[in-house]
C-alpha cells in the first residue's frame, strides 16, 4: 500500500477500518486500543525485525574507530537470517526504505557545486557563488553589486566539508551511546504523550461528525428531512471536518518531527550513504543538510535534518 503511494495514517485508517486487530491487541497489553496509528505503519515499514531476520549490531557500544562503528556498514550488521517468518521481502523493504527516506534532490541551478543551494550569506541572505578560481564560495551580492550592498563573506569549500564531516562523525558517536539514545527518548515521551492525546481527541471528533453525517443522509433518504436541511447541516460539518483535518496534518507533522527513533533512523539511512560514497557528494549531502549560513566570521552556521541528535553536539 505505502509503495503505491498511500500514506502510513491511510493505512492505519485503513486496517482499523478493516478490523485488523492492532499490535497492542495482539500483544494482550494493558492498554490496548483497538486503533491502528500512522506512526505504527511506519514504525513496521522500516523495521528490518519484519524481513524474517534478527539483526544484531544495529545499536553497539561505542567505540573508536570509524570501522566498528555500528550504523555504518550495514554489511557489518549481525544477521540472523531467516529467524521467523518474513511478512514483507528484501527487495520491498528496500524500496520502502528508499521512499521513506530518500530526499529529492533540488533541481540543480546552471553551474552547481556541492554547496549551492544550501549555502546563504548570514548577513544579507543572498545565495553564495562558487568561485573555482580560488576554492570559495562568496557572498552573491557582494559579487554582483560590490561593498554598498553587503561586506566581502567568503568560505572555503574544505572549511564546510571538514565541519559536516566532523559534526556527522560526532553525531555517530551519540547514537552509539545509549545513555545518550535513552535521555532523548525519555525527553521526547512526554510530549509525545501530550501531542498524542490531542491527536486522539481531534480524530475521535472527526469520528463523530462522520457519523453524524451518515445519521443526516439517513433521514434524508427517510425522507424525514429535506434535501436543503441536509445540505444546511452537513455544510456545517464540512467546514469543521476541514479545520480538524488541517489541524490533524500539522499536528502529523509535528509529531513525526519529534519522533527521535526516526530521526535516528532516518540519520543512520543517510549515514550508510555517506559511508558507501567515502566522502560527501551531491547525493548524500541532502540526506543531512538544510541550510548552511556563513557571517563575516566565516564559520559556517549548518541547520541539519536532525535536530533532536545534532542539538546534542558540542
Ligand atoms: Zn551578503
Amino acid at each position: 500500500m505505502y509503495l503505491s503511494g498511500i500514506g502510513f495514517d491511510s493505512i492505519a485508517k485503513t486496517l482499523s477500518y478493516e478490523n485488523v486487530p492492532s499490535p497492542s491487541m495482539v500483544a494482550e497489553k494493558k492498554k490496548t486500543s483497538p486503533y491502528w496509528h500512522g506512526s505504527t505503519i511506519r514504525y513496521i515499514l522500516t523495521n528490518p525485525h519484519y524481513l524474517g531476520h534478527t539483526v544484531q549490531g544495529r545499536e553497539t557500544t561505542a567505540s573508536v574507530t570509524i570501522d566498528s562503528r555500528i550504523w555504518l556498514p550495514k554489511e557489518k550488521h549481525i544477521v540472523v537470517k531467516d529467524t521467523h517468518a518474513a511478512i514483507i521481502s528484501e527487495h520491498v523493504f528496500e524500496l520502502v526504505q528508499d521512499k521513506i527516506f530518500k530526499v529529492k534532490n533540488h533541481i540543480p541551478k546552471a553551474q552547481t557545486h556541492l554547496y549551492t543551494n544550501y549555502l546563504f550569506c548570514k548577513d544579507c541572505s543572498a545565495s553564495m557563488w562558487y568561485r573555482s578560481n580560488r576554492t570559495v564560495y562568496i557572498c552573491g551580492r557582494y559579487a554582483k553589486h560590490g561593498k554598498k550592498y553587503c561586506s566581502n563573506h567568503t568560505i572555503k569549500e574544505e572549511i564546510i566539508t571538514k565541519a559536516v564531516i566532523s559534526d556527522i562523525m560526532q553525531a555517530v558517536e551519540l547514537i552509539d551511546n545509549k545513555h545518550v539514545r535513552k535521555e532523548l527518548q525519555r525527553n521526547n515521551e512526554v510530549t509525545l504523550e501530550h501531542l498524542s492525546a490531542q491527536r486522539q481527541k481531534l480524530l475521535d471528533k472527526v469520528d463523530k461528525s462522520n457519523s453524524l453525517k451518515r445519521s443526516f443522509l439517513r433521514l434524508l433518504a427517510e425522507g424525514t428531512i429535506t434535501s436543503d436541511d441536509y445540505q444546511g447541516e452537513t455544510q456545517l460539518i464540512d467546514t469543521q471536518l476541514i479545520e480538524w483535518k488541517n489541524k490533524l496534518d500539522k499536528l502529523s507533522d509535528v509529531l513525526n518531527g519529534l519522533d527521535v527513533e526516526y530521526e535516528l533512523r532516518k540519520f543512520q539511512y543517510g549515514y550508510r550513504q555517506f559511508f558507501q560514497d567515502h566522502q560527501l557528494t551531491k547525493k548524500n549531502l541532502p540526506q543531512f543538510i538544510n541550510r548552511i549560513e556563513v557571517g563575516e566570521d566565516k564559520v559556517p552556521i549548518i541547520t541539519y535534518r536532525f535536530p533532536h541528535l545534532f542539538s546534542l553536539l558540542n
